[in-house]
């Protein structure tokens, strides 16, 4: 591994805003979050996956990665980002390096493949991605960015996060320091307001972050730039004016959050757009944060006002369907900040968990969880720290579960299971965010759980049934 990528890592892992971190001895702290896999055990992304799914929602710029074909097959728009623009993200622009260039080193090649880009495209960035192979080799992708964008004038973005460097989180968070060294503060808004925020760690995956932004609007909010949701370069490139920032996803940007913080006095909290309590305590912490940067106090009885009005709303939508799930229990199979802000959106109308996954939340997601559920710290049935699949199997077996919720991965658990199975991690095809995302969320699991197709799988199969004798004349 490269010294600088060496030391930008172990920067990444001494992050002062990340309590779990701080809690840690210095010697612990070094060695990172990383766990070794069980052999055998589905990996998850690696590094660089994490880095381009941080970034590639950045819409208008093309996205180069240097390195074989199937580093950019498996990352390939394997989420539903959405763009309300520009379409370039979605081209999937590779070096696809060859044994020679193995052999004889692939800068060139790089160059080469930006100077085709922006001949062709025209982008107003490109960013390089680094991985496994082209780091091994010694491709110093710097250098070769830095060369293209003094002979091209254009910016050209390193992101040096090979796979190997550790997991998909740890990728999030170099591609975000990409972000924090070369592209946030080099441009300039053409106006601000004491309105303006920012929104970090959202990727407005199924357009999520259109179902939050009416209400921003509706508050006189404006949205400078998201990271990196629909975003465009240059807004990312002056996200440095807003007034505050939320960040969204548990600490997959922190870092990009709290240097906004140091470097530019740009307070952030963090908030959750699932669940009707925690998108009004959003709302009202964006609005307090604003005021305290300075914007009128008005902004607050206007947001009172707009959250009274989407409540009621949203109640009255979900009334028909607190009849139809009350008491229905839920096994909660994801991670990080959806591990307690679906717990509270699922627990309003009044279904039942049984279960939640807190394998990847931080000490902060298991303290909200445990306040959520009114767990003890001796109780911890309810957390379930590692699942096998034939332990979930039994549990929605055994029908100690209704539906399950849960990522891709896991759904041919449920389906053997022959019991009602709902996406909610990311490549989920429904946007849960705002009040009305908690509306078609509580209204997918009511169409999953009473699908009719259950009572058809559980039947017995008609060649299963005993044959009728036959009478012979
Ligand atoms: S682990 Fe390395 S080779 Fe595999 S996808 Fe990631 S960057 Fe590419």
């Amino acid at each position: 591994m490269s010294a600088l990528l060496n030391q930008k890592i172990q920067a990444v892992f001494d992050e002062p805003g990340c309590d779990k971190n701080q809690g840690k001895s210095e010697k612990e702290r070094k060695k990172g979050c990383t766990k070794q896999l069980a052999p055998g055990a589905a990996a998850g992304g690696c590094a660089f996956d994490g880095a381009k799914i941080a970034l590639q929602p950045i819409v208008d710029v093309a996205h180069l990665v240097h390195g074989p074909i199937a580093c950019e097959g498996n990352s390939w728009d394997n989420r539903h980002a959405l763009s309300s623009g520009p379409l370039t993200y979605r081209t999937g622009f590779t070096t696809d390096v060859n044994e020679m260039d193995v052999i004889y080193g692939g800068e060139k090649r790089l160059y080469k493949a930006i100077k085709e880009i922006i001949d062709k495209v025209d982008p107003p960035a490109v960013f390089v991605y680094q991985t496994c192979v082209t780091a091994l080799i010694g491709d110093d992708i710097e250098a070769v960015c830095k060369a293209a964008t003094a002979k091209f004038g254009k910016p050209v973005i390193p992101v040096n996060s090979p796979g190997f460097a550790g997991v998909k989180n740890l990728g999030n968070k170099l591609g975000a320091e990409a972000l924090l060294d070369y592209v946030i503060g080099t441009e300039e808004p053409e106006f601000t307001t004491p309105y303006d925020i920012n929104i970090i760690g959202e990727y407005n995956l199924s357009g999520e972050l259109w179902q939050v932004k009416p209400l921003l609007d509706a508050m006189g909010v404006r949205v400078l730039s998201c990271i990196s949701g629909d975003a465009r370069y240059k807004e990312v490139a002056y996200s440095h004016r807003a007034r505050a920032a939320m960040m969204v996803c548990s600490k997959a940007m922190i870092n990009v959050a709290r240097k906004m913080e140091e470097r530019y006095d740009i307070p952030f909290f963090e908030g959750s757009f699932y669940g009707i309590g925690d998108i009004s305590d959003s709302l009202r912490e964006i609005a307090r944060l604003l005021i305290q940067k300075g914007a009128p106090d008005e902004l607050m009885a206007r947001t009172e006002a707009l959250i009274a009005a989407e409540e009621a709303r949203a109640w009255a939508r979900l009334e028909p369907y607190k009849q139809r799930l009350a008491g229905k229990r839920v096994l909660l199979i994801t991670g990080g900040v959806k591990s307690w802000s679906v717990v509270a959106a699922l627990q309003e109308v009044r279904i039942e968990i049984v279960g939640t996954s807190v394998k990847k939340s931080t000490k902060e997601d298991k303290e909200k969880i445990k306040e959520i559920m009114g767990l003890s710290d001796h109780d911890r049935a309810h957390m379930i720290d590692d699942m096998s699949p034939r332990e979930m199997y039994a549990m929605l077996k055994e029908a100690r579960a209704d539906i399950m919720l849960s990522g891709g991965r896991s759904q041919f658990v449920a389906l053997k299971a022959k019991m009602p199975w709902l996406d909610i991690n990311q490549e989920r095809h429904h946007a849960y965010a705002g009040y009305e995302g908690m509306v078609k969320l509580v209204e997918e699991i009511d169409k999953t759980l009473y699908n009719p197709v259950w009572e058809q799988v559980r039947k017995e199969a008609p060649w299963d049934a005993p044959v009728a004798e036959v009478a012979h004349g």
